[in-house]
């Protein structure tokens, strides 16, 4: 186990259980291990330009995907963490609630993106008014009148983004000063960052990269860098299954430090969000900024590969799904599952495997002989994944 991983945090009790409101607890100090040295280095040691944007940004930054005190990101703050990413559906909403808390006061001094959703089933149905009230109430729970980067969440192609009326609420809004650029997240980088070459909309694009499932994207994350757009890298633990994992639950190396590392050595990669729950995950995380990879990095990497290449589904991966004949979505169900098993967001988990359409779920893989599974380039034993993610995820 790591030294960070191992750090006791006793002495930490969570203001909530205390009882006092955040009013209070802005004029705290996070309880510390005061003689701990170590800890008391630990600050962001680098910021990148952000694309073309102007902004720059902690080269180790925050993802707000789970959380459950406001405080754990004031103490980013106060390493220096400067780059925090939160969507309207993290938490139900009371994950940008958590952002305002902990960072009104200091709003001029954070970058802060924020994500919404536009499922393509339903594009028909968008309205200008309802996607602009859907902003507005992200900047009431973030507690600002601007978010600095505004992003369509999880998009597979950008032709959604012709959308006229997703158009007219974005100019709207950017018109008006409630939004400075523009953006989209994606698990699909090999269409989305080729089709953001030619769109105008993206000024900051958030993708999955890491040790697995990065080098075949590189080319193109240093094509959208070069045409000025930001990139910022996510899902960097390649399904964060260390914790799983034998041949890594003992080691003396800190796996995801490693992996951010690998991540961050890119430099076509502006920053890296990564899930910081706890006070130990921002010291453990924030510790790496402006470290360079190192040897010993690599040969923890290639133990988790070892390990983990026959268990992960590459999430930017779609080989098997022209495979199947009941058009179930492989990536996406199998995604939602290393959500519940790895990442432990259970409820999260099962409320995005609610929203999939029946058509789209594993319902018909009991009886069908496994084409996914021979389509797999990574031999993963999809159908009896499928089987196992449906019995976890429905609820
Ligand atoms: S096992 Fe399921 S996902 Fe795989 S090909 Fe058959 S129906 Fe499709
Ligand atoms: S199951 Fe295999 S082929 Fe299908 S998306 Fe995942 S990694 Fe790719």
């Amino acid at each position: 186990m790591s030294p960070f991983s191992r750090r006791s945090f006793l002495g930490v009790l969570p203001l909530g259980f205390l009882g006092w409101k955040w009013g209070h607890a802005h004029s705290l100090s996070i309880p510390q291990d005061k003689n701990n040295e170590q800890a008391k280095e630990i600050k962001i040691k680098k910021y990148n330009p952000l694309g073309n944007t102007g902004l720059k940004v902690s080269d180790v930054s925050f993802g707000a995907i789970s959380l459950f005190d406001s405080n754990v990101i004031r103490y980013a703050y106060d390493l220096g963490v400067n780059y925090f990413d939160t969507a309207e559906s993290y938490l139900r909403m009371q994950s940008e609630k958590f952002v305002g808390e902990a960072l009104g006061d200091v709003r001029s001094k954070v970058i802060i993106t924020t994500k919404h959703s536009f499922p393509p089933q339903f594009k028909d149905q968008f309205k200008k008014e309802r996607i602009i009230q859907r902003v507005e109430n992200s900047l009431s729970r973030l507690q600002t009148d601007y978010i600095d980067i505004a992003m369509i969440h999880n998009i597979s192609d950008l032709s959604l983004l012709e959308n006229q009326e997703l158009q007219a609420a974005y100019s709207q809004l950017k018109e008006q000063g409630k939004i400075r650029f523009t953006g989209f997240s994606t698990h699909n980088p090999k269409l989305t960052l080729k089709q953001a070459l030619t769109s105008d909309f993206p000024q900051v694009i958030l993708v999955i990269y890491n040790h697995l499932e990065g080098p075949e994207i590189e080319d193109l994350i240093a094509q959208v860098r070069k045409k000025g757009i930001g990139v910022v890298a996510m899902k960097v633990f390649a399904g964060g299954k260390q914790g799983n994992l034998k041949a890594l639950v003992n080691a003396r190396q800190s796996y995801p430090q490693a992996a951010i590392r690998w991540v961050l050595k890119n430099p076509n990669v502006d920053c890296c969000i990564v899930t910081m729950s706890s006070y130990s995950h921002v010291e453990e995380y924030v510790a790496v900024s402006g470290q360079a990879l190192r040897p010993e990095d690599l040969k923890i990497i290639s133990a988790y590969q070892k390990a983990a290449s026959r268990e992960y589904c590459r999430v930017s991966c779609s080989a098997c799904l022209s495979a199947c004949p009941s058009g179930v979505a492989i990536n996406d169900v199998l995604r939602m599952a290393m959500y519940f098993e790895d990442y432990r967001l259970e409820s999260e988990a099962i409320r995005y495997y609610a929203q999939l359409d029946d058509s789209q779920k594993p319902i018909s893989c009991a009886t069908c002989p496994g084409y996914c599974q021979q389509a797999c380039p990574y031999q993963l034993a999809v159908k009896d994944k499928l089987l196992k993610a449906h019995s976890l995820l429905q609820a």
